[in-house]
């Protein structure tokens, strides 16, 4: 796995969201401490940070990737701001260059939230998880990279922050039941990585077999006033998710349209991390973060997984496409 993401160390976890939480903990989060990300993500972003005590503090996304908008993070930079966690969504990296690069001027530490996107890479040709000082994964069974059950992985090229996740994942054990720092059990499940072990090989073909399928969409319904995903130059989208934006309020109608198709469909995300009711104390309103609660409001992601057929992509595009948009 180090191999395939281009960093010395990768260390088996018990999920992606416990990578999270072992390199919050790796970098030493404490309570009050800030960390920024992006509200357009899964809940592990923000709640491992909420987990330590630490303040997630939200920035607004860029509407054609839906990831962070980069250009925002200096002014959210406070005193007690430690770290960033740019996120990977859908499997198209965030502007890693700009995010590290503010960082390193800051003194704060950066963490690749990258869930959804192994195997990809930055405009720099950088594999997603690599570029951060420590990259996390997770090998969720509906991820690209899947396990049987729940799996993750740590990358770093940093020695002493790779001693110091495999201590934090066992307990923050030094020697035999010496414990020299508070971990947790975080170890990755001995069976999840052998099956992890055996399919890591094929999951180049499984990203082609993707990128053929998103391209047979993007083509399908370019004629219709969907917005089909962007993908920025130089960037190797692995297409976790194929994300639909639907304009003119009628994302639930072609929700409820597909389900009536009997084609699978979802939203991700429904709920902007910044507008949870466990985020009450956070104090953000609706409307503060106009971008993320838009995408939240019109995305739409349709099938796509290397099994999928040809017949059934038709399928999928003659249901999408017999919406009267
Ligand atoms: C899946 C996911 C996680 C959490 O991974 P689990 O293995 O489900 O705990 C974290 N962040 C993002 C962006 C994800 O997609």
């Amino acid at each position: 796995l180090a191999e395939y993401c281009g960093v010395r160390h990768a260390i088996g976890v018990s999920s992606g969201t416990d990578a999270l939480l072992a390199a919050l903990m790796a970098i030493d989060i404490q309570p009050g401490d800030e960390v920024i990300t992006t509200p357009f993500t899964f809940f592990a972003t923000a709640g491992e940070v909420a987990r330590l005590g630490a303040k997630p503090v939200f920035i607004d996304i860029e509407p054609d990737t839906f990831n962070i908008d980069v250009t925002k993070i200096e002014a959210a930079i406070t005193p007690r701001c430690k770290a960033i966690i740019p996120v990977h969504l859908y499997g198209q990296c965030a502007d890693n260059e700009t995010a590290l690069d503010i960082a390193h001027r800051h003194g704060l530490h950066m963490i690749e939230d990258a869930a959804q996107a192994i195997g990809a890479r930055d405009v720099q040709g950088r594999p997603a998880g690599s570029v951060g000082a420590i990259g996390c994964l997770s090998f969720y069974p509906t991820k690209n990279l899947a396990a049987m059950g729940d799996a993750g992985a740590c990358l770093t090229n940093d020695d002493a922050l790779a001693e110091k996740l495999r201590s934090i994942r066992n307990h923050g054990q030094s020697g035999a039941y010496e414990h020299t720092t508070v971990g947790g059990n975080f170890r990755i499940d001995a069976l999840q990585a052998a099956v992890l072990d055996l399919k890591l090989p094929h999951l180049d073909e499984w990203i082609a077999a993707r990128r053929k399928i998103a391209a047979r969409y993007s083509e399908a319904f370019a004629d219709t006033s969907l917005v089909t995903p962007r993908v920025l130059p130089g960037q190797e989208h692995v297409w976790h998710q194929y994300t639909l934006r639907v304009p003119g309020g009628r994302r639930d109608a072609l929700a409820a349209h597909l389900t009536e198709q009997a084609i699978g469909h979802r939203v991700y995300y429904p709920i902007p991390l910044h507008l949870q009711p466990c985020f009450a104390d956070l104090g953000y309103q609706c409307g503060d973060l106009p971008e993320a609660e838009a995408a939240a409001e019109q995305v739409i992601s349709v099938p796509i997984f290397p099994e999928l057929t040809e017949a059934e992509q038709t399928r999928v595009i003659e249901a999408v496409r017999s919406f009267p948009l």
